[in-house]
């Protein structure tokens, strides 16, 4: 167990300074701004010392990595949220929905289907993100923008789903903000609410543009 001034505890009290002062320069209520605090590549040592110090919503990037660390800190801090941030493939769909309490990363008919079907099978609802390619990059997941009204429309009439909101993670070479005003702008124009963006580096940016949930790993663990 690490000790209470850890760097760890300095960089998530630190991260949440920040988020205080963003809400406040952006004149938004900090309850609407939640913290995804991401654990990839760290262990459930690390992890559970920022449990106790009362952080309740973490985010992972894979399904099985995911599995290797959370069943047994879920167990023991029931109130956690686990939210998945990372691509998901659907012969994992099942492991998923089971799993995490949020998934952000929607982005296909055949995702879309599967999570559907498991969701019934296993009578679990995890809020779901549909995940926007804002950039537009071939290499990235995600929905191009001007399909976004279809697709949302294909997961509530084909897909019996109910998506909440929308997420996206802006091309490295760009300045993000663009791209969170966009992601803005499509939640509004297909009445979602909530908005997944923001991350170490441009957190702050994103709770500007209306971020209901920043997702910040490096800024609280440090480096990967
Ligand atoms: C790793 C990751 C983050 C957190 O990135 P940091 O720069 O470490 O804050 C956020 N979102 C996604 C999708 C990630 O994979």
């Amino acid at each position: 167990m690490m000790a209470e001034n850890t760097p760890i505890h300095e960089g998530l009290a630190e991260v949440r300074r920040r988020i205080d002062q963003a809400a406040r320069d952006a004149g938004r209520k900090r309850d609407d701004i939640h913290l995804v605090a991401v654990t990839k590549t760290f262990g459930a040592d690390v992890i559970e010392p920022v449990i106790v110090s009362g952080q309740k919503m973490f985010g992972e990037n894979r399904v099985q990595e995911a599995e290797s660390k959370w069943p047994g800190l879920k167990a023991s801090h029931p109130a956690l949220e686990l939210h998945l941030i990372g691509p998901l493939q659907s012969n994992k769909a099942a492991d998923a929905v089971a799993l995490f309490d949020a998934i952000h990363t929607i982005d296909r008919d055949k995702i879309a289907a599967a999570v559907s079907r498991e969701m019934l099978k296993q009578a679990r609802s995890p809020s779901l993100f549909v995940q926007v390619n804002t950039g537009l990059e071939p290499q990235k997941a995600g929905i191009a923008p001007q399909d976004v009204g279809a697709f949302l429309a294909r997961c509530r009439d084909e897909h019996g789903l109910t998506v909440t909101g929308l997420m996206c993670i802006p091309p490295v070479d760009q300045p993000p903000s663009p791209h969170f005003a966009l992601l803005a702008r499509l939640a509004r124009e297909n009445g979602l609410s909530n908005l997944s963006m923001g991350m170490s580096g441009d957190f702050e940016e994103a709770i500007q543009l209306g971020a209901t949930h920043v997702r910040v790993g490096s800024a609280i663990f440090g480096g990967r």
